[in-house]
């Protein structure tokens, strides 16, 4: 196999993944690289959503509940976005009917969509509609998590919204600025060791048909609403492969990269919808394990809506938490790193640009918590795939599998592990950030300290719940 190694127009060393893959190169390039990709999903997403609909109430013994939040949850949480970023979105079922609709074919369907058109309304071309779902999602995730029916219900309100906002808006803008769950993967896939990128701008700007963005008889103008030449970070691309089929001037690279080459860079923005996604998911991530794991079976009885005045008490706390108290202690810290750089930046430029720090954290304590409800968990998955419906079916002879936790006295020091592994790779990042401002080094230490600060508090949290 050749490996091709170039300097691009991002910084840091690149392995064009494709060029060194031709086999490969050929199927990504085909038209129906994603489409057949989708209908493959689409099949146990039907079968989850159908599960939860008429199948057994007990969470535990139904597809829906078992494939959705156990193997699921823990494939696209420990491997596939910290692995390759945004490609769960490449082959998510949940925009693809809405998609093909659009379209009028599943493979090489029309360029023009058959859709209202309507733009999205431009104060909200932001992160806030996905916090706010997140933040919806995460108040009931409890019921989410164990009520079959109320799962199904909400994957298939997703749909529902995917699909009618198809026909209403121009291409993905349901991906784009709506789904909860790909707010998250694209902050985080800004970690991964994979980007989409254009070899060369400068090829871009002397291109004058910008087949990329207008779609041509090899595949669609980019659904994301994103042109590829001034693409910088993963956060914004929905990996769909359209760019590298219609680019005539092969312009379009996948290449390989250091981890977490996103993170770090300067955040041109004065918007704190980003940062706030960052922490949101930081203080999500401490939460879940508290609830779920810690000594307090009263929080946990409230989220599960066992009485409504419980969970509304749960509800303000949780509010309190990931929009006031987390992002408050962050605020000061950031304050105190601006004061004490020689930067120059404000107050909310330094929040901004250190929430970057956050990533990695927020993304280790995820894997952590992930890692550890599969490896619990995660033996339900043999009764559910011969049993689905919960029904008495034993398609594959794994119905009576009983619950088997695995490695149950090594896990701690699993997540332990990774969640200090995400610490360094945080303080890197904060560091990184430091040095951009200034560059000399007692001052780039001396303003990113209380930002280290607030990352060992969040590490202390989690590492006490996991370790006790
Ligand atoms: S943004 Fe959401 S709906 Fe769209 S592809 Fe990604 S996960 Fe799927
Ligand atoms: S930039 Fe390319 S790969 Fe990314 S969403 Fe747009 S068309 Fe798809």
């Amino acid at each position: 196999m050749k490996v091709v190694v170039r300097e691009p127009a991002s910084s840091g060393r690149r392995i064009d993944l494709l060029e060194s893959a031709p086999r490969l190169r050929r199927i990504v390039l085909s038209r129906g690289f994603q489409p057949i990709l989708m209908l493959v999903m689409l099949a146990p997403f039907v079968l989850a959503i159908v599960a939860g609909l008429v199948g057994t109430s007990a969470g535990n013994r139904n597809f829906g509940i078992v494939f959705v939040w156990i193997v699921w949850w823990a494939l696209l949480m420990v491997f596939l976005v910290p692995g390759l970023g945004r490609a769960w979105c490449t082959v998510c079922p949940i925009p693809a009917p809405g998609e093909w609709v659009q379209r009028r074919g599943i493979v090489g369907g029309s360029n023009r969509l058959r859709t209202m058109g309507l733009r999205w309304p431009r104060r909200l071309r932001n992160m806030w509609t996905q916090n706010t779902g997140f933040l919806l999602l995460a108040l009931f995730s409890t019921v989410i998590l164990t009520r079959p029916s109320i799962s199904a219900g909400v994957i298939l309100g997703m749909a529902g919204v995917a699909l009618g906002m198809s026909l209403l808006f121009e291409k993905r803008v349901f991906c784009r600025y709506v789904c909860p769950i790909g707010g998250f993967i694209g902050l985080y896939s800004m970690t991964a060791p994979v980007e989409l990128r254009v070899r060369d701008r400068q090829v871009c700007v002397d291109h004058r048909t910008k087949d990329c963005i207008t779609g041509n008889e090899r595949g669609y103008g980019c659904p994301w609403m994103v042109y590829p030449g001034k693409l910088d970070r993963n956060l914004d691309c929905g990996l769909c492969t359209e760019c590298l089929k219609t680019c005539t001037m092969d312009n379009v690279v996948v290449n390989l990269r250091r981890p977490g080459a996103d993170l770090g860079r300067p955040v041109r923005s004065k918007k704190v919808d980003e940062a706030f996604k960052a922490l949101i998911m930081l203080a999500c991530s401490i939460i879940y394990p508290a609830v779920l794991f810690g000594p307090w079976s009263t929080i946990k009885e409230w989220a599960a809506f066992e009485s409504f005045v419980g969970w509304a008490l749960y509800a303000a706390g949780f509010l309190a938490a990931t929009l006031l108290v987390v992002p408050g202690l962050f605020w000061l810290a950031a304050a105190a790193a601006a004061r004490r750089s020689c930067g120059g930046l404000s107050v909310r430029q330094t929040f901004n640009e250190y929430a970057h720090a956050l990533i990695p954290i927020g993304l280790a304590a995820w894997i952590a918590f992930s890692v550890g409800f599969a490896l619990t968990n995660g033996s339900y998955a043999l009764a559910a795939v011969s049993d689905p419906l919960g029904w008495g079916w034993n398609l594959f002879g794994t119905r009576d599998a009983g619950w088997t936790p695995f490695l149950s006295g090594t896990a701690p020091g699993i997540q332990a592990a990774i969640i200090l592994s995400g610490l360094v790779f945080s303080l890197r990042t904060g560091l990184r950030i430091g040095f951009r401002h200034d560059p000399s080094g007692a001052t780039a230490v001396r303003a990113t300290a209380p930002v280290a600060m607030f990352l060992l508090v969040c590490t202390m949290a989690l590492l006490w719940l996991y370790l006790g």
